[in-house]
């Protein structure tokens, strides 16, 4: 059924500057990221600029992060694209408003602050009942890597057991003993990922004491039939991944369990940066992208490069204090987009 493929960067990123918040403003911090209007490029102190494919200011809302930089997405998955999103950034950057904003005020009608999966969710089920044509099924999932451990969020936290991925032989990637909920609705759909979240892991950092120290991925599973060709199907995988804090973990005087954490996140953020970037390799070295380094990057490995296509919203701080991991950051997301 995928009719036409667009042409479309297989890796795309926006970086997102949120506005000072009340603790930043009451210790007297000063901003040190500047946007530049009408130009995809950030500038960090006096002169070093960056350039992305999109960027965002303090006061872009959250309505024109999704119309500029996510919506293409949502047309890719319909001409039979894998798609994801994903947050990164140090924690307090702004992951979490991104992705999801508030979802119980999503449920009762403040749609101002809605966040990225929110919007994508209302413009998929509009598209649903648009196309008369197509018989769609969604299903949706929703895990955490915690510690390079694999959970399901929509497990009551008592029966929570470690699963385990598994790779199938048309290279697909499934995950043992994973819930898959079909949904027909915005509410319904909204429900589900209100009640997963209360269940996401949060240690207590020196950072910031709701911190999470996850990985979160909410999946969307999306099956199209031709009403008058049966045959005529296919099926995609839409993640949208708010990422673990990227800071460093001395910052956050980890300790004992927590230093352990921070080891092991750090390998996923490690291993998304190195597969984005071999994803950019030509020749000889474009055969191995290595996929196998982290439970991330293997269950995203059928999403990443491929008959995929990827943003990364890069989420930083633009508070002097912070000056050292939005540069981090920065040049994270640099990466990433030289590909
Ligand atoms: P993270 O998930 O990266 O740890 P959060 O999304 O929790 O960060 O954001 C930290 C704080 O900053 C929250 O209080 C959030 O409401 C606020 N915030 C983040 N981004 C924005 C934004 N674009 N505009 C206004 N407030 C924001
Ligand atoms: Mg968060």
């Amino acid at each position: 059924m995928p009719s036409e493929k667009a042409k479309v960067i297989p890796v795309m990123v926006a970086l997102r500057c949120r506005p000072l918040i009340e603790k930043e403003l009451k210790e007297g911090c000063q901003p040190c990221l500047h946007t530049v209007p009408g130009e995809p490029q950030v500038v960090l102190g006096k002169d070093r600029a960056f350039t992305y494919d999109f960027s965002f200011g303090p006061t872009d809302p959250q309505g024109e992060v999704y119309e500029k930089a996510c919506k293409t997405l949502i047309s890719s998955i319909f001409k039979g694209y894998n798609a994801t999103i994903l947050a990164y950034g140090q924690t307090g950057s702004g992951k979490t408003h991104t992705m999801g904003g508030c979802y119980e005020d999503s449920l009762t009608g403040d749609e101002e602050g809605m966040g990225v999966i929110p919007r994508v969710l209302q413009d998929l089920f509009q598209h649903i009942q648009d196309k008369e044509d197509i018989e769609f099924s969604v299903r949706l999932s929703y895990m955490e890597i915690y510690n390079e451990e694999l959970h399901d969020l929509l497990c009551p936290v008592a029966q929570r057991a470690t699963l385990a991925i598994r790779e199938e032989s048309n290279g697909g990637i499934k995950i043992q003993g994973l819930r898959e909920v079909e949904v027909t609705s915005f509410t319904e759909t909204m429900r589900h990922l209100s009640e997963g979240s209360h269940g996401r892991t949060t240690g207590a950092t020196a950072m910031n004491n709701t911190s999470s120290r996850s990985h979160a991925i909410f999946t969307l599973n999306i099956d199209q039939k031709k009403k008058s060709d049966m045959n005529d199907y296919c099926r995609v995988k839409f993640h949208m991944v708010d990422l673990a804090g990227s800071e460093r973990c001395k910052r956050t005087q980890a300790e004992g369990d927590r230093f352990k954490e921070g080891v092991n996140i750090n390998k996923g953020l490690l291993a998304l940066g190195n597969v984005i970037s071999a994803l950019g390799d030509e020749g000889e070295k474009r055969n191995h992208i290595p996929y196998r380094d982290s439970k991330l990057t293997r269950i995203l490995q059928d999403s990443l490069g491929g008959n995929s296509h990827t943003l990364m919203i890069a989420c930083v701080s633009p508070a002097d204090s912070n000056i050292e991991e939005t540069l981090n950051t920065l040049r994270y997301a640099d990466r990433a987009r030289k590909i």
